[in-house]
């Protein structure tokens, strides 16, 4: 019987027995950080062969990969994120070790050139990353949240919002997105591509962070959005960002951006001054090691064996445990979260699982600024833990969740 149906009596006897149940997971002294989709040490040491990489300093292209110079990547590299991504090299640059750095830095570029003001709007479908809406609240830029679907942001209002003027951009996250694990409907990037926009600088930023990252052995084929803008006549509009960080070394991965020609010159311009160039001795050490996509997705499915367990845990704890709230969760094929919905009760929730030692996303982090309009988004990243932390962990989320749950029915 749900929390709902149950008489007063009925559910003071529950909250007492949860209650009981999250003090003696409080009493065991835990303390499990799930706040971040860290890759944990299992997940590195399969690449730990690139310690002992390259074997060679000179690149395809006779570089000298101790040098200074190629800003924009070595050819081979190049190639490699383009083969990755579906695009031509000529489409993509190269940068260092992390794309969100690359993102800030091409809002950075837009606004410190005038093509973007502060104070300006961005669209935020949300659930969604919270250093997204980090670098927009550093910048000045107002964020209109757009909710999220199974098939990616709500259309609808993204295009009703865009009829803005003010509106210079969108974040999405298309495959395996952050938090939710939800992967963009064909229909919803034809949509993105084709999308009447009233301010003609406006860009898709378009963070593939999780293109390979599956862990139940089903790659999502999105649509090329840079094929798709071309085809509509907005072939400026995406500015595409991935990385290796969560294939390779989280802090020490390679990182890439693909757009038209013309927007790379643009972002070129910034990029020949602010560096001589990237660290080429990583580049060169990635394309040894991985050599093709084939060999990336070889090794992505080793990341989906150490990955699979603790997440299939995870959620068969949850439905064992949530059946009488109206707790709600996506199960993904992919990507790096547990993503909870139990509306009201976020917060009370978060305090629950910290003050009985699991640190878990900060409610609300999920939404811009902070504000989740229901207070029910709740982020958990599993891969960090060891697979014999996964239950202690859900012990706890799940009696916080009935605790507040009963709480929040009783009023
Ligand atoms: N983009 C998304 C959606 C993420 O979830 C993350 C990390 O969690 C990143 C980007 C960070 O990428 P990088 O390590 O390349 O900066």
């Amino acid at each position: 019987m749900k929390y709902t149906e149950m008489s007063r009596e009925q559910l003071q006897t529950e909250l007492a027995h949860h209650k009981a149940e999250y003090a003696a997971h409080q009493s065991r002294g835990l303390k499990i950080n799930a706040t971040r989709g860290k890759p944990n040490a299992e997940q590195l040491a399969l690449a730990d062969a690139l310690l002992t990489l390259p074997s060679t300093h000179i690149a395809s292209d006779s570089t000298d990969v101790r040098n200074y110079g190629g800003a924009d990547g070595l050819p081979e590299m190049k190639q490699l994120f383009a083969d990755l991504l579906g695009v031509t090299p000529q489409e993509v640059i190269v940068g260092g070790n992390a794309s969100l750095n690359m993102m800030f830095d091409c809002i950075a570029t837009l606004i410190l050139s005038g093509v973007w003001q502060r104070g300006q709007k961005f669209l935020c479908p949300a659930p969604g990353y919270d250093r997204h809406f980090a670098i927009c609240e550093y910048f000045g830029l107002e964020m209109l949240t757009i909710p999220m679907t199974p098939d990616g942001p709500d259309m609808d209002i993204a295009e009703r919002l865009a009829a803005d003027p003010n509106v210079v951009g969108m974040w999405c996250v298309p495959v395996f997105s952050n938090p939710q694990g939800y992967t963009y409907s064909d229909e919803t990037i034809r949509r993105l591509a084709a999308m009447p926009v009233a301010n003609a600088a406006f860009a898709l930023l378009w963070d593939n962070a999780y293109a390979i990252h599956h862990f139940k052995g089903v790659r999502p084929q999105p649509l090329n959005i840079l094929r798709e803008c071309e085809r509509v006549g907005n072939a400026c509009r995406p500015i595409i960002f991935t990385s290796f960080s969560k294939i390779s070394y989280a802090g020490s991965g390679v990182v890439a951006m693909a757009s038209c020609v013309e927007n790379l010159n643009f972002f070129r311009k910034r990029i020949n001054v602010q560096t001589i160039g990237p660290d080429k001795i990583n580049q060169l050490r990635h394309v040894e090691f991985f050599r093709d996509v084939a060999g990336i997705q070889a090794h992505m499915d080793k990341h989906a064996a150490i990955l699979r367990p603790k997440f299939e845990r995870a959620y068969t704890l949850l439905s064992e445990r949530l059946t009488q709230t109206n707790a709600e969760w996506t199960t993904p094929d992919g990507g790096y979260f547990l993503s909870v919905e139990v509306p009201g009760c976020a917060k009370r929730i978060y305090a629950l699982c910290r003050e009985a030692g699991l640190e878990i996303t900060e409610a609300g982090a999920a939404y811009p600024y902070g504000k989740d309009p229901l207070d029910a988004n709740l982020r958990f990243g599993p891969s960090f833990l060891r697979q014999d932390e996964i239950d202690p962990a859900m012990d706890v989320l799940c009696s916080a969740i009935n605790v507040a749950a009963i709480e929040q029915v009783l009023g």
